[in-house]
């Protein structure tokens, strides 16, 4: 097998540019609204899709030392940039083999039932955390089993719940803070932890030792209380692969959903659903060009897009459109949520810092 050489390889027409001062500038704002807690980073998923390994070392050097993935398999990458005793892992020792492999990389399970908690003491135990259900019925051990003699053999780093209306105005926000409060004296942990981003938002009461932000250290604002504080971070950008003109009556796209009502300008773009723009764009003005709104044309294909460029006269082949990604503007307008719009990027993404 002959290897590319890799100086030949032509750099992607997609990146995705991330702004490290931002990014670093969120955690601290969320760090220190969140009071006398300390502010972790949830960065499952790829950093929430923008990349561990650009992600990570920024908010490591701006302070954060708490750090939450999801799956066991995201543990690697994370341990190339963080110490193992700051990981925790949220879906929990599943198999034994989770069980062993945390053992092993020092990385705490967050024991999420009460076959999880066997599983880990089978496994001959050590740091964990806990997560306790407090309404969401998602993961998390019922308040009802929290007097299990096994939960006290336990040594529990963090005890958390996880809230599940933090971004509304919503009476499930006291009531999981109450149920917190009996987690909080029926569970000996050396730290608590409740909040997420949008919980930060809800006051001091919720933020006990630790909060776990994720979206809104990527820029997203999930509550109106974190409204003018969060800098955007993430900006994506596609390059023009051809400009076309078409005649009036042409149409554009599988199923011609467009017709020119005049002639005009349009430009390919080399991004598509495969990199996580999805259909719901079609017929929006969500790219940009020297501050000019350019629409989307037709239908979006895999890997192109097809852009109005008649009010970009000096855009050509090769040029760099940007995708206004403002994400609580860019949510209302597709309908995705903030966190789809940003872990749907794809991997033809290149990513810059
Ligand atoms: C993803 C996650 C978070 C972060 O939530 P955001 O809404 O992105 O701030 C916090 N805690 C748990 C348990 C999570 O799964």
């Amino acid at each position: 097998m002959l290897a590319e050489p890799p100086s030949l390889l032509p750099p992607s027409p997609l990146r995705l540019r991330l702004d490290r001062d931002a990014l670093a500038a969120n955690w601290r704002t969320l760090d220190r609204l969140s009071g006398p807690a300390a502010a972790g980073a949830a960065v499952k998923a790829n950093a929430y899709g923008l990349g561990t390994a650009h992600v990570v070392p920024v908010l490591a050097a701006a302070g954060c030392r708490n750090w939450f993935v999801a799956h066991w398999q995201e543990v690697p990458e994370l341990l190339r940039h963080v110490p193992p005793a700051q990981v925790a892992v949220l879906h929990g020792p599943g198999t034994d083999a989770d069980a062993a492999y945390a053992r092993a990389a020092g990385v705490r399970p967050v024991l999420n039932s009460m076959p999880q908690v066997q599983r880990w003491l089978s496994a001959g135990g050590g740091p964990c955390d806990l997560m306790v259900d407090t309404g969401i019925n998602r993961l998390g051990l019922a308040m009802s089993e929290l007097g299990d003699p096994a939960i006290g053999l336990l040594e529990i780093d963090c005890c958390m719940s996880h809230l599940a209306s933090a971004d509304e105005q919503s009476t499930q926000n006291s009531l999981q803070l109450a149920r917190f409060g009996e987690v909080v004296q029926g569970v000996t942990a050396k730290r608590y932890s409740l909040a997420n981003s949008a919980g930060i938002g809800l006051g001091a009461d919720f933020h006990f030792a630790l909060t776990r932000p994720g979206i809104a250290l990527y820029g997203g604002v999930p509550t109106s209380a974190l409204a003018g504080r969060i800098a955007q971070v993430a900006r994506p950008q596609a390059s023009v692969l051809q400009v076309r003109s078409l005649a009036a009556g042409e149409q554009v796209g599988y199923n011609a959903t467009f017709t020119a009502s005049r002639p005009m300008r349009v430009g390919v773009v080399a991004m598509g659903y495969a990199d996580g723009f999805l259909r719901c764009w079609a017929g929006k003005d969500v790219f940009l060009w020297q501050g000019e709104r350019l629409p989307v044309l037709g239908r979006i294909s895999m890997d192109m897009t097809v852009v109005d460029l008649s009010r970009a006269h000096d855009c050509g082949e090769g040029d760099w459109l940007m995708l206004d990604y403002t994400l609580p503007e860019a949510a209302a307008e597709s309908g995705l949520s903030q966190y789809e719009l940003l872990t749907l990027l794809g991997i033809r993404f290149a990513r810059q810092s």
